[in-house]
């Protein structure tokens, strides 16, 4: 893993002016958060550098402004939530740079913390302009960056602003960085990837990076009716990108001569409707799909046999659901496959990494959320980081 300093690097940090890269863009509801995951991931770093008489500065976006003010999209309105999640009074300053940052500086405290406000109001966040960053930069004696789920953006708070001081990863981004190293960096062998969800057009490139990365690449959900029907097989009214069936066989050959082995489902549940508990639920051979049926999950042979190939794995990668895990029962191949994970990484055998919107979803779904070695709920990052880019927020922390 390329190297990156972390908190454990600062010297002597009382009295200096931290600026503190953190993700607080919450789902709102009625002007309070409903989820304040990412406040608590962000927690144990600012707590930190406050116990350790830092004056703690938090940068963030909220929503998408554009550029410009927008009385809607302040980061005043998670102060409250922030607030709570720390169990300590915050600072709230209505600028990222000028006199009015350096005059509550002079107010804080040693160890106290501000909240500045949406650094995307100003253009030169999403343009990375180096004298915005410079700007910023100017109030803070060093930068740390916790915010892994912004890393895939070029921004001056993401990226700029570790040109422009010493810059260190947080504890969210360095558990985050060394969870990723260890399911694709530098893993145990062998490896299994999961990848699953509705469309083969949304993750390509995770395909074909993982295809030269993974010993079993283990393909379930709407996309592996795509695969499915490339190898000749007829899928019904599946949902299927029929105008990809040259790329999955190309994607099935780039593993054949990596020494990949693809994994499809040979039986699956299939409805005429989609709807929970159909009457017209079956599970059959996936060479017996009728043409009014669709495959909505993998069968329960074919989950057991991908079972049998998690044990033969010390490292797992998962983004996707096996089937349409949000109706049941086609919930039932995401639910025995993550328990199955779930036990083998509670056992030691295996280290395992998820992530992904609905991959998160699925495996709080099935009870297992917190017994992976790792779930990132970074979104984008997390997928452009199974597509194999450099991410450029991680790369500017790179020594
Ligand atoms: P993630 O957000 O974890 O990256 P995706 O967004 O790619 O996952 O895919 C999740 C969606 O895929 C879910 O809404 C799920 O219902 C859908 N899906 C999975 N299997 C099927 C299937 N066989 N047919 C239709 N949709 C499916
Ligand atoms: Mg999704």
């Amino acid at each position: 893993m390329s190297s990156f300093k972390t908190l454990d690097d600062l010297g002597d940090i009382k009295g200096k002016v931290a600026l503190v890269r953190v993700d607080l863009n919450l789902p709102m509801k009625d002007g309070s958060a409903t989820d304040v995951t990412r406040v608590e991931a962000v927690k144990p770093t600012i707590l930190e550098l406050a116990e350790k008489g830092t004056k703690v500065l938090l940068l963030a976006h909220f929503g998408r402004p554009k550029g410009m003010r927008h009385s809607t999209m302040s980061t005043s309105f998670v102060q409250g939530d922030v607030e709570e999640v720390l169990g300590k009074e915050i600072m709230f300053i209505p600028e990222v740079m000028g006199p009015v940052v350096e005059q509550s500086i002079g107010i804080l405290s040693d160890g106290d913390i501000g909240l500045l406000d949406n650094v995307r109001f100003w253009p030169g966040e999403e343009a990375n302009d180096p004298d915005f960053a410079k700007g910023i930069a100017a109030h803070g004696d060093f930068y740390v960056n916790d915010a892994f789920s912004a890393a895939h953006r070029a921004h001056a708070s993401t990226e700029g602003l570790a040109h422009h001081l010493p810059a260190y990863a947080g504890r969210a981004m360095e558990a985050e960085l060394k969870a990723l190293d260890a399911a694709l960096g530098t893993p145990e062998q062998p490896v299994a990837a999961v990848v699953g969800g509705a469309k083969v057009s949304t993750k390509l490139d995770v395909l074909e990076n993982l295809v030269g990365k993974v010993q079993h690449l283990i393909i379930g959900g709407g996309m592996a009716n795509t695969f499915l029907a490339a190898r000749g097989v007829d899928v019904g009214k599946s949902l299927c990108e029929h105008e990809l069936t040259a790329t999955a066989n190309r994607i099935m050959d780039q593993a054949d001569h990596a020494g990949c082995i693809v994994h499809l489902p040979y039986d699956v549940v299939v409805a005429k409707e989609f709807a929970a508990n159909p009457a017209s639920l079956r599970t059959c051979n996936v060479h017996e799909v009728a043409d009014d049926e669709m495959i909505l999950d993998v069968g329960p042979q074919a989950v057991e046999a991908l079972g049998d190939v998690l044990k033969t794995c010390k490292t797992l990668v998962w983004n996707g659901p096996m089937g349409a895990f949000e109706t049941e029962p086609f919930d039932a191949a995401t639910v025995s496959l993550a328990k199955t994970a779930a036990a083998l990484t509670e056992a030691g055998a295996l280290t395992s990494v998820a992530g992904g919107g609905d991959t998160v979803a699925a495996l709080a779904h099935a009870g297992v959320k917190d017994d992976f070695t790792f779930v990132s709920t970074a979104g984008g990052a997390f997928l452009e980081w199974m597509e194999g880019k450099a991410l450029p927020g991680v790369a500017a922390l790179t020594v």
